[in-house]
């Protein structure tokens, strides 16, 4: 074999152990590292690691929308601009936010805890947590905190809250792109 033809199978086996690597790099390891990790359809957080992450449906005719945010105020911002059904709302198990597959519940039966202490980096304000029965809400109220409500409840407060808000004004010669910033920051 030629010295030339030497350099060129040791670049290709270099090159083909580097592309089994990168197939066997865990999933979650690259999603945690910024790579496809889900965003907040209005604020853009990421909504992995968000402690009330809610996921719906959207139904426009024969076709289904995925919606995904950060919380229950995104949530309210996004449901303004339905033009479908939402056909289903699942929020974050938040006693289950550190598992490998965190459980989304159905979100009219969860138990909330509204005015929690919270990260703004994780979610949007209010800061709101699910949990799947009345039970385990009260026993995380003792070091969260928070009132404890129902869907319905919640629902309201955040549809008023952004009903309410307004978005900040574009800075000189600056067009956001359409809903980003709009948290209440
Ligand atoms: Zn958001």
């Amino acid at each position: 074999m030629s010295s030339a033809a030497r350099l060129i199978r040791a670049e290709f086996t270099t090159a083909l152990l580097g592309l089994c690597l990168l197939a066997a790099a865990p999933t979650a390891q690259l999603a945690l590292a910024g790579v496809d990790r889900p965003h907040c359809d209005v604020c853009g957080r990421y909504t992995d690691k968000s402690p009330c992450r809610i996921k719906a449906t959207e139904r426009i005719g024969k076709h289904g929308l995925d919606i995904d945010v950060c919380s229950l105020f995104c949530y309210a911002e996004r449901l303004e601009d339905v033009k479908g059904e939402i056909t289903s709302t699942q929020v974050l198990d938040f006693t289950t936010l550190d598992d490998d597959a965190p459980v989304m519940l159905k979100a009219s039966t969860a138990t909330y805890l509204y005015g929690t202490s919270g990260d703004e980096e994780a979610t949007a304000k209010p800061f709101i947590l699910a949990f799947g029965s009345k039970k385990a809400a009260e026993s995380a109220r003792k070091t969260t905190g928070g009132e404890l409500l129902s869907w319905d409840d919640v629902l309201a407060k955040c549809q008023k809250l952004a009903a309410e808000y307004e978005p900040p004004k574009p800075e000189d010669g600056y067009t956001p792109l359409k809903k980003r910033g709009r948290n209440p920051r």
